[in-house]
């Protein structure tokens, strides 16, 4: 990580990925611990310090006062109108167990809280359907196998990821059309289910997996500027897609003192978040231009693939616990985040 300077926070339109710090507030089990706090954060430097003298600069911090409009007015609001001028993009939350990954984008929050979610799909209603169409997929990735949460019944091994003139492609995937918010919810809330009862089976803790919430747009605007060159060849299609990934938990396995097959699955997860550490790196270093990104390590980065950097828009939204005794994994996901940056 590069030592950051004040100042150096907004750097504009050019940084390939938005680092956002969300610290949750202690929780009422921790007051009751007397757990206390260990961070202080400077709004308008954007840095966050832990304890007395670690500081981080961020593109987005969100102190344990702000809500969930807050967090989405600010940081993930321009990434959904890019998302509906044709470009695709990611918001991911990282942290350990606890931190507030799920609380943040995981589940109905996104859907339940944003005002423009409300306001885009008025849109969609308002406007005449054939020109848009909408779709949704849910997956979860655990050990590097898939699951379906749409259609819990699909083998892992029937779920292909294709790569096509630059697209990924999830081949076997279920993509539900929704015309509306409350279809959007529905499956949110039907893919969650499956998610939760499938627990026994498989994965027996849902803070092991990743999951990805995908949103797909087919626009067809045949009079916009976004067609002009192509407007001799008959109606085109402007495509993108919308990628809400709540990732494993980052707490580190010897905390956990895991052995045997726990430990087997801890590497494999962390493989995951290494690989994305990784990609999300070499995105954000200038001097790696045009070398090589690593995303053939893990599922994760291959989905993503199309969907971090370049002409994508990235979010990671960093999350925090505030308590002292959870100081070292809090260290580890500020290092982590703010190698994006
Ligand atoms: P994770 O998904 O990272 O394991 P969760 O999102 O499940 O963590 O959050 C852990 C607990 O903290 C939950 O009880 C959740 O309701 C609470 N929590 C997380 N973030 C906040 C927040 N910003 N405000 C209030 N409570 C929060
Ligand atoms: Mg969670």
């Amino acid at each position: 990580m590069s030592p950051k300077v004040p100042g150096a926070q907004s750097r504009g339109d050019y940084s390939a990925v938005q680092v956002a710090v969300r610290v949750r507030p202690l929780l009422p089990k921790e007051l009751l611990h007397a757990h206390e706090s260990c961070i202080t954060v400077d709004p308008e430097l954007h840095r966050i310090t832990l304890g007395h003298d670690r500081h981080f600069y961020c593109d987005h911090l969100f102190e344990e006062t702000c809500c969930q409009e807050d967090v989405y007015s600010a940081s993930v609001q321009p990434l959904v109108d890019a998302f509906f001028q044709g470009f695709n993009a990611t918001v991911f939350a990282y942290g350990q167990t606890g931190s507030g990954k799920t609380y943040t984008i995981g589940e109905a929050n996104i859907w339940n809280h944003s005002k423009s979610r409300r306001r885009y799909f008025k849109l969609l209603d308002e406007n005449d359907l054939t020109d848009f169409s909408v779709r949704v997929s849910y997956l979860e990735v655990y050990k590097e196998e898939f699951k379906d949460l749409l259609e819990v019944e699909t083998a892992s091994k029937d779920i292909l990821i294709r790569e096509d003139k630059g697209n990924i492609v999830l081949c076997g995937v279920k993509e539900c059309e929704v015309e509306g918010l409350d279809e959007v919810l529905s499956l949110l809330e039907s893919g969650n289910t499956a998610r939760h009862t499938g627990a026994t089976q498989m994965n027996p803790n849902s803070s092991r997996s990743h999951t990805i919430f995908t949103v797909y747009m087919d626009q067809r605007r045949g009079g916009s500027r976004l067609y002009s060159s192509a407007s001799s060849m008959g109606p085109q299609v402007l495509s993108s897609k919308f990628h809400f990934v709540d990732l494993a938990g980052s707490e580190r396995i010897l905390r956990t003192g895991n052995t045997g097959e726990r430990l087997k699955e801890s590497i494999q997860i962390n493989s995951g978040l290494l690989a994305l550490g990784n990609v999300i790196g070499a995105l954000a270093d200038p001097k790696r231009k045009g070398s090589h990104v690593p995303y053939r390590d893990s599922k994760i980065t291959r989905i993503l693939k199309d969907s971090l950097g370049g002409n994508s828009k990235t979010l990671m939204i960093a999350c925090i616990s505030p308590s002292s005794s959870d100081f070292d994994e809090s260290l580890n996901t500020l290092n982590y985040a703010t190698r994006a940056r």
